[in-house]
């Protein structure tokens, strides 16, 4: 059980640094997802950057954060924003990100929200708790810049996901940008990140030490990978993530295969409905709104019954952690004409791992044995061991903050190849305060 009593076990310190800023990390310093990083000076001007959770079973969370009144939110993803509740509910602090991001946050909320209760996880923050914090909006669009007492803000595109930000912070002596989670490459629907000359560069290290495949190579290999599957009669099962790449994958399908018969299910409908509202955070709006009227929605048991007997269903959860693609997988099973595609990182302790290690799944809370042929593929939003490093050429900076990472497997690589171009490196471990000078 988690129990945060606010403002009396942060262990944040409670006197601003004596000079310089201080940068702190309750979470997301030395692992991937529950972000959440503090910057503070000496006249106490701070923000928290990100509050989110690990959704791991049972869940992580970050430390307890001190009282802060402004809380930067990168993008709408729950390892970024699950904890935000909790600042606004505590602290009243402001919610500062783009209005896309504002929107989604609600339906991220109510599903951390229910999971936690179908799964009885305690959560430090309560259903009424959404509310407050949807008050707690300020929306910003890009390249806007707001002042914070002597700080300038402003948010710039990040690719990863429609809407989400990287934040810059234009201080009286130092520029500073944090990624948040970012890309470079375009994606289907996004546009990359573009660097900006700075002072200290905050930078996820996700894909530390890993190139990704050619795009055009993975996505040939999907698009065949499915043509067997229905050319033998089969469904191709693709569990997806409902905020990003539920919408990928659709576009995709949408302009290399528009002769299949695709159907999606699960939360990532919505979420398109609000990417389409939002033209300013996509690629190309038009290919998305095509897409999307192409594809069959799922709304009725019916419309369940009849994706059974389609090309592809597009479902969440991305994970096989309950949702529909439990359900479809549950039927689609016996056939073994029929196959599942992974196009996302499969957390430990979720269906999706225990699939891939085991063949088994846990289906309506029975352990079930699974004899269909799987596959992944990679259709990362993050940006790869190659760009991160390009990017943080590109921006100029003479200090690189690592996080967002495995401090084992993925950060070594980033710090040896940063360290020999002649730039300050910092691998900050959660729990820890760091100075960084004027
Ligand atoms: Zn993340
Ligand atoms: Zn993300």
């Amino acid at each position: 059980m988690v129990l945060y009593n606010p403002g009396r076990t942060s262990n944040y310190p409670s006197e601003p640094p004596e000079k310089g800023f201080r940068f702190h990390y309750l979470g997301g310093g030395n692992e991937v997802g529950n972000v959440g990083i503090m910057l503070e000076n000496q006249n106490k001007n701070k923000l928290i950057l990100d509050y989110g959770l690990a959704p791991t079973h049972p869940p992580k969370y970050p430390s307890e954060a001190p009282k802060v009144k402004n809380a930067i939110i990168t993008h709408s993803h729950v390892d970024h924003l699950g904890m935000a509740p909790w600042l606004s509910a505590n602290y009243n602090t402001t919610l500062h990100g783009t209005e896309l991001t504002s929107q989604i946050s609600r339906l991220m909320w109510n599903d951390c929200y229910k999971i936690s209760s179908i799964e009885k996880y305690p959560l430090p923050w309560d259903k009424r708790d959404i509310d407050i914090a949807m008050e707690s909006w300020k929306t910003h669009n890009f390249e806007k810049p707001w002042e914070q007492e002597d700080w300038k803000l402003s948010l710039h595109k990040a690719g990863h996901i429609p809407g989400a930000a990287m934040l810059k912070v234009d201080t009286p002596t130092k520029k500073i940008l944090f990624t948040g989670d970012f890309d470079t490459r375009d994606s289907p629907l996004t546009s990359g990140a573009k660097p900006q000359k700075v002072d200290t560069l905050f930078i996820e290290g996700t894909y530390g030490g890993r190139n990704h495949p050619d795009s055009k190579e993975e996505t040939d290999r999907f698009l065949e990978h499915i043509e067997t599957i229905v050319d033998r009669g089969g469904t191709a099962l693709i569990p997806a993530f409902a905020n990003g790449r539920t919408q990928d994958i659709v576009m995709k399908l949408h302009k290399f295969a528009p002769h299949l018969d695709v159907h999606v299910d699960g939360m990532g409908k919505r979420i398109a409905k609000m990417q389409l509202e939002h033209p300013e955070t996509l690629r190309d709006h038009n290919a998305l709104s095509k897409a999307w009227s192409w594809c069959r929605k799922v709304s009725s048991k019916s419309d369940k019954k009849k994706a059974l007997n389609s090309d592809v269903i597009v479902s969440t959860s991305g994970m096989l952690q309950g949702g529909p693609s439990i359900w479809y997988l549950n039927r689609l099973r016996h056939d073994l004409r029929n196959e599942i595609l992974f196009t996302g990182y499969q957390a430990k302790d979720t269906g999706g791992r225990k699939l891939q290690n085991e063949n088994k799944v846990s289906i309506f809370g029975k352990e079930t044995d699974i004899e269909l042929n799987w596959e992944k593929f990679s259709f990362s939003t993050h940006a790869g061991h190659k760009e991160i490093i390009d990017f943080a050429k590109e921006c100029q900076a003479k200090e690189v903050v690592v996080y967002h990472t495995d401090p084992n497997e993925a950060r070594p690589h980033l710090e040896e190849e940063l360290t020999s171009m002649g730039v300050k490196v910092y691998s900050p471990e959660n729990g820890i305060s760091y100075n960084l000078n004027d």
